[in-house]
């Protein structure tokens, strides 16, 4: 696509990615099939191909109106159209662009400014949203059933083994994970343990950035990369392998510290580097099949449904990763038609677009019951609680179950 960026852009380097995005665009609309905003509300500015056009003619200088910026806002950031583009067109990294563009020239609304201020200033603060969820289970009667379900019933942590191996990989405590569901990180210092890996949390690590980021507070989203740059670097030159991540929405952004921080003289070299080292927990896993299949105690199956979030198949790429490794432990998978479309949860987005979000979190639940599963399993944190304020059935992390199908060996 031919591209005239307006002056104040074009030589940033917000402009050259932005243009280098734009120009891999023909046009051909492939992506429209698989966008779940289109699908449901058949609006072209709601597709991909109709959010390009608008943020090439933002950056063209064209006048910006609330218009782009709802369209903009509409998205769920599933980054399908990505999988989905014969061009590879990068548009997760153009939409990061357009919105905070979008951002600096249209102004929101009182209480929608509000609104996004409170969920930037709480969600990743860990010690606030605990004492939040904490209150919110004391509540739970008195709530309305659907938020009661987006709050997954607590479950004991369990122990976390003490780290007597030699190799030894850090883990990404997050902000909202610890509060809601503590097991995840355990189970997966569990089986870490069984194959011979010592998980090693560093507490002072904080939010991975992503909540402010996609909510256009990028200054506060770069301060949480550089906080956890500077909680990990000791442990990085002590040798850690990794730096696992159990969330796969936080995952996406990690693996992105590189990109973000490049402009960032004192920092470039070393997010680039914790780039490097990140990895999904599927991915290290994966590298581990031989012994994992030593360790499946014979006798336990399992008939699951797996949700494949957004980010662990369109972020990081890992399509059927975790499928593999759980046939691999002997667990029956049961079909999800239309795996790739996004659950609605997406983030923060489920509460700031609420309508389009409980109707695709409707035909995902539908999609994954439709084959008659005793639970659903997933991989990333938000979609977990929102999948679960959909369905009766349990909803929990995948590795909590190849935790409990392991455990007793090793
Ligand atoms: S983003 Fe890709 S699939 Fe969509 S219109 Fe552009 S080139 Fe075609
Ligand atoms: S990221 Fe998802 S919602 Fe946004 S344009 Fe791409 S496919 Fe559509």
């Amino acid at each position: 696509m031919q591209t005239k960026l307006a002056d104040w852009i074009r030589d940033t380097p917000a402009g050259k990615e932005a243009e280098a995005v734009l120009r891999k665009c023909v046009h051909c609309g492939f992506c429209l099939a698989t966008c779940p905003t289109y699908n449901l509300l058949g609006d072209e500015l709601d597709s991909p191909r109709g959010r390009i056009y608008l943020m090439k003619q933002m950056l063209e200088g064209a006048p910006v109106t609330h218009r782009t910026q709802l369209h903009l806002d509409r998205c769920l950031t599933c980054r399908a159209c990505e999988t989905t583009c014969p061009s590879g067109v990068e548009y997760g990294k153009l939409v990061d662009i357009g919105r905070e563009v979008v951002e600096q020239k249209v102004r929101r609304p009182p209480l929608e400014r509000a609104k996004r201020w409170l969920l930037k200033s709480t969600l990743p603060h860990r010690g606030l949203f605990s004492a939040a969820v904490a209150l919110g289970r004391i509540a739970r009667p008195l709530m309305p059933a659907r938020l009661a379900r987006k709050l997954p019933p607590a479950r004991a942590a369990g122990t976390w083994p003490a780290a007597r191996h030699a190799r030894r990989m850090l883990v990404l405590d997050g902000c909202v994970q610890p509060a809601l569901q503590p097991s995840i990180n355990a189970a997966t210092a569990r089986v870490l343990d069984r194959l011979g890996i010592s998980l090693v949390s560093v507490p002072r690590s904080v939010c991975c950035g992503a909540v402010p980021f996609h909510l256009n507070y990028q200054h506060d989203a770069l301060a949480y990369m550089r906080a956890n740059i500077d909680a990990w670097w000791p442990g990085i030159e002590g040798g850690a392998e990794a730096i696992v991540v159990t969330a796969s929405g936080c995952g996406t952004t990690v693996k992105d510290y590189g990109r973000l921080l490049r402009e960032d003289a004192a920092y470039a070299t070393k997010a680039a580097r914790v780039s490097e080292l990140a990895r999904d927990v599927s991915e290290v896993i994966a590298a581990e099949r031989g012994r994992l299949r030593e360790l499946r105690a014979p006798g336990k199956a399992a008939k699951v449904a797996f949700q494949s979030p957004c980010s662990l198949q369109h972020g990081l790429k890992l399509n059927g990763v975790v499928e593999s490794i759980l046939r691999d432990a002997g667990v029956t998978l049961t079909p999800v038609p239309d795996g790739h479309l996004c659950c609605g949860s997406a983030g923060t987005y489920s509460i700031l677009k609420p309508g389009i979000s409980r109707q695709l979190l409707h035909n995902k639940v539908r999609a994954l019951e439709s084959g008659a599963p005793d639970e659903i399993l997933t991989a990333n944190i938000g979609c977990l609680s929102h999948v679960q304020s959909g369905t009766r059935l349990p909803v929990r992390h995948w590795i909590e179950l190849l935790d409990e199908l392991t455990s007793g060996r090793g």
